[in-house]
């Protein structure tokens, strides 16, 4: 397994459409503990393909929420989505979001679903359909948005409602660290 790169604001495969996988080889297999080794040592509680330079419609997710159930799923709180589909949305809220590929800002106002349903494929290619709320929930639409080369802040009336966090580059402690779930 390997560290991969993460991939930041602008470069252009984070808004490339991805190509759904038709065979899940040996390849993707190495991609996406690539890309759980990555998640992790990041941190975030999730990662798309297109955030380590790949268009193909993968992303892993280790959201640790009450919500979250993953009946099928042998790892409970670590999932592997291969060409995933959100097939219903429920509700609305505003989450705080922050994104791996722009490190440093967040965002209070995120409009997402209370609870979406997503289905797709595990790494066996099996089926696998998960019913989501909390941070699972916003995981996966901001995969899944990921993967179709939306970014969190494309819902913002501007890009100046990002907040700016993290140390001060003056070396004074900057604004008390929150905990801001990044994807
Ligand atoms: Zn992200």
């Amino acid at each position: 397994m390997a560290i991969l790169p993460i991939v930041k604001v602008p470069e252009p495969v984070l808004r490339q459409k991805t190509k759904k996988i038709k065979k899940i080889d040996a390849s993707i297999q190495k991609l996406i503990d690539d890309m759980i080794e990555t998640m992790y040592d990041a941190p975030g509680v999730g990662l798309a393909a297109t955030q380590v330079g790949v268009a193909l419609r993968i992303c892993v997710i280790h959201a640790n929420d009450p919500d979250m159930r993953s009946a099928q799923d042998s790892s409970p709180g670590l999932i592997v989505l291969i060409n995933p589909e959100i097939v219903k949305r429920s509700g609305t809220r505003l989450c705080t979001e922050g994104c791996l590929s722009l490190p440093n800002y967040r965002s209070d106002e995120v409009p997402r679903s209370e609870k979406v349903v997503v289905k797709g494929q595990n790494r066996d290619g099996r089926p696998v359909r998960y019913t989501a709320g909390g941070l699972f929930a916003e995981a996966i639409e901001h995969e899944v948005d990921h993967l179709n080369g939306i970014l969190y802040f494309d819902y913002l009336d501007s890009i100046d409602k990002l907040t700016v966090y993290g140390p001060a580059e003056d070396g004074e402690a900057g604004e008390e660290e929150e905990v801001t779930a990044g994807h």
